[in-house]
């Protein structure tokens, strides 16, 4: 098998998504008959739009974390005139987002499966020295095994190395900021840390955040911080505004490992060695990567 590929090497089907700088195919691999994903950025659109540090900060990141089921893989990139290429896995369910809104929420069950894979990828993250900080349903692929593969990492944070993208834009107006920073927000807003919105500063601890976030949207069906405007969610979020609605039974291990995750302070968030120990995963067996939950996990 060659080591190079180029476009001539893919069969392109479909059309499967578009972001805001590039489009998402799917493709088969002449070689060896594997349907794939590839991204196709535009060089132009690229340049024009300022995002060569995100393209670049993504190759980077995608690259020093290799291999892991739980993040999506880059297999290849190329180039030519008009565009760059990421040939990377193809998610054939698309998005958790797309799942969590059509059944509503997810049960106890579910969410539990879900929520390992997506915090063994997120522990190897860590390990590697990556904080993604983006972390959010949308940026979760589903593929046919029911196995969440974390992509888009974009925003992503390489501890050690001189690739550090912006969290937030300078013209991004924070509550309790006396100095408007003058752009709209890089990242989400509802899955942002308190830290990154009071002293623009991200460590790994704003992933664990993110996954506060996630736990509660799985059950309840939306974030826990969702103001009608950017700012009022920003607002929740500093202030820790958040609730279990009354009419709707929680059992307390979710309530409890939710509270656990969205800290105000970052060092007070359990850390994932104690997330693995909660009552919520009791009984989960984390040494076995094949079987998370009792569920076979390809
Ligand atoms: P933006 O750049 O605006 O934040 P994005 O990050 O979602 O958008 P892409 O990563 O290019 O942009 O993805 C565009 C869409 O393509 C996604 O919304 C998703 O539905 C689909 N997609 C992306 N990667 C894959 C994949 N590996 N397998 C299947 N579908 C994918």
């Amino acid at each position: 098998m060659s080591r190079k590929r180029a476009v001539k090497d893919y069969q392109f089907g479909n059309c499967i998504g578009e972001g805001s700088y590039s489009k998402v195919y799917s493709a088969v691999d002449l070689h060896n008959r594997k349907t794939y994903a590839v991204k196709v950025l535009s060089k132009k659109h690229i340049v024009k739009e300022k995002k060569i540090k995100y393209v670049n900060i993504e190759k980077h990141t995608l690259n020093r974390l290799g291999n892991h089921p739980g993040i999506v893989q880059l297999y290849y990139t190329f180039q030519d005139d008009a565009s760059l290429y990421f040939v990377i896995d193809f998610a054939e369910y698309g998005e958790l987002l797309t799942i969590i809104r059509k059944y509503g929420s997810l049960n106890e069950h579910i969410t539990r499966f879900y929520m390992a894979q997506i915090l063994d990828a997120v522990e190897f993250m860590h390990s590697k020295g990556v904080i993604h900080r983006d972390l959010k349903p949308e940026n979760i692929l589903v593929n046919h095994h029911l196995r969440l593969m974390i992509t888009d990492f974009g925003a992503a944070k390489l501890v050690g190395a001189d690739t550090d993208a912006d969290v937030i834009a300078p013209d991004t107006t924070i509550p309790g900021d006396e100095s408007p920073r003058a752009s709209s927000f890089v990242g989400t807003a509802e899955y942002v840390s308190p830290e990154l919105l009071r002293h623009n500063q991200a460590g790994f601890e704003c992933d664990i955040w993110a996954l506060g976030c996630i736990l509660y949207q799985f059950i309840l069906g939306v974030p826990p911080f969702k103001g009608k405007t950017e700012y009022l969610t920003f607002e929740k979020i500093i202030l820790l505004d958040y609730a279990f609605p009354p009419a709707l039974y929680v059992p307390l291990r979710i309530k409890s490992l939710v509270g656990g995750l969205l800290r105000l302070d970052p060092l007070a968030r359990l850390t994932i060695p104690e997330i693995k120990q909660h009552e919520f995963f009791r009984g989960a067996d984390w040494a076995d990567k094949k079987t998370i939950w009792g569920t076979k996990v390809p």
